[in-house]
């Protein structure tokens, strides 16, 4: 996904049309057919990787295809009543777009096919790689099949594996969660008309979250995190009786420390008092009524960052210089992320007399992304570990602090969620 649409975003911009850009797809050439059946994968795309996807053309597509709006979303812990939501109503937009990774692919393809300076080769499996030394100020890269290709900028998008990183020899700061993430495409039992299932549900579990997100009338996508052995014994259920752990996941009542419960609600009244909202409006999550046939597979979940996102000649972009748990959808929107700026900082160079490997714009890059993603990062990482406990003191902290967050309406809105950075500015709330 973040390759092509880099290439495509690159390849339209008016600045940087007097290059060549050559697009190296390991896998065969992507057909996507129209299907009454969903993809079980799919990613939440938040309001900035909409606009990129717009700003191509690729957003059209989708649209005129299928989308899951999320107008609302509510995130809660299964051992504390603590809770957040977020509503369309805070957002100019929706606050986010459930979107099959097929489709996204086919819709950046698309637009792809008229973009006249991109040439894409499928198959092309990269064998090895040659960066930049003393002697060359070129790439080159040699394919499985014998084919080689020289390059004054080399991009490497090939996912959290990268062998473009591996190659360029940077630090990989990485690690396993030991936890798998379930997908599945649920049957919603309620009867709700298409502008009903707005809402992406998160409860966090013991072992992990189990998500719901909306894909149309009665059909939502589940990201379920769980141990493996859980993963390999959810895979291996009869249907009816997976459908049986999804709905106990989404309702079973986990026995609730009276010390938490205590202070939470000690903290409800301290809410009111500053006339903040409290935990009055929860909403019920819906009963899964079944799954669609062979949609159930499961992914390993791990933390990878290249401490370097550059060197001469040579930049990563996507799940090739950072990877992400799934629990907050932010995976593939900080690749459309680099996509984005990277486009924008080459052709600003280009349009300034620079030549296209300058170190300097790359540099820009990564002072500028990993601005952006170390701290996205670490707060997911952060969530993660704060949620794979069951101590009681880390589950008062953080069931305050998720109910403080809820509380504080400025502070959901400017997306500010991980960081408590306390500033209290006039609101239409009285605060
Ligand atoms: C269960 C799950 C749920 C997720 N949900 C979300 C979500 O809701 N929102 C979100 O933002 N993110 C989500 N993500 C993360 C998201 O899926 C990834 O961030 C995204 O797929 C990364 O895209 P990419 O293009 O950078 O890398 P990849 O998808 O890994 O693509 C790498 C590409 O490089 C090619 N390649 C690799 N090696 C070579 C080679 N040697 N030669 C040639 N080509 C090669 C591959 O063929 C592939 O096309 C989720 C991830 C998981 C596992």
């Amino acid at each position: 996904m973040v390759g092509t649409t880099l290439a495509c975003a690159l390849g339209k911009n008016t600045k940087l049309a007097n290059k060549t850009i050559l697009l190296l797809e390991g896998s065969k050439q992507f057909q996507w057919e129209p299907k009454e059946q969903y993809s079980n994968r799919v990613v939440a795309l938040n309001l900035n990787t909409k606009s990129l996807l717009s700003s191509i053309g690729a957003w059209n597509h989708i649209a005129a295809v299928r989308y899951g709006s999320v107008k609302s979303m509510q995130v809660w812990d299964a051992v504390s009543d603590a809770m957040i939501q977020f509503n369309q109503d805070d957002y100019l937009d929706n606050v986010a777009y459930i979107v099959e990774n097929d489709l996204l692919l086919h819709s950046v393809n698309r637009e792809l096919a008229h973009v006249q300076n991109v040439n894409v080769l499928y198959q092309a499996i990269v064998d090895s790689l040659k960066l930049p030394d003393v002697n060359s100020d070129t790439s080159k890269v040699l394919l499985e099949n014998g084919k080689s290709f020289t390059c004054d900028l080399l991009l490497g998008c090939d996912g959290a594996n990268s062998k473009v990183r591996k190659t360029m020899g940077v630090q990989y700061l990485s690690w396993n969660y030991n936890q798998m993430a379930v997908v599945a495409t649920l049957k919603l039992a309620e009867n709700v008309d298409d502008d009903h299932n707005t809402v992406a549900w998160q409860r966090f579990l013991p072992d992990g979250p189990i998500a719901l997100l909306p894909l149309r009338k009665n059909l939502s996508s589940l990201v379920w995190t769980t141990t493996p052995n859980n993963a390999k014994t959810l895979l291996s259920l009869p249907e009816e009786q997976f459908v049986d752990e999804v709905n106990s996941a989404i309702w079973k009542e986990y026995p609730k420390r009276s010390i938490v419960s205590d202070v939470m609600k000690g903290f409800d009244r301290f809410l009111e008092i500053l006339r903040l909202p409290s935990n009055a409006v929860r909403q019920l999550p819906p009963n899964v009524s079944g799954i669609e046939e062979g949609s159930r597979a499961a992914f390993p979940l791990g933390f990878g960052h290249a401490t370097k996102y550059f060197k001469p000649g040579v930049a990563l972009v996507g799940d090739a210089a950072h990877r992400v748990h799934p629990l907050a959808g932010q995976g593939v929107n900080l690749g459309f992320g680099d996509v984005s700026c990277l486009n924008e900082i080459l052709g600003d160079a280009i349009y300034c007399g620079s030549v296209i490997e300058d170190v300097d714009n790359l540099r820009k890059y990564e002072t500028e992304r990993q601005r952006h993603n170390i701290p996205t990062m670490l707060a997911i990482d952060g969530i993660q570990k704060l949620y794979n406990t069951n101590l009681t003191p880390v589950v008062l902290l953080r069931s305050v602090g998720l109910q403080f967050t809820n509380a504080l309406y400025p502070l959901k809105v400017t997306k500010k969620l991980y960081f408590i950075n306390v500033y209290w500015y006039p609101s239409n709330r009285g605060i």
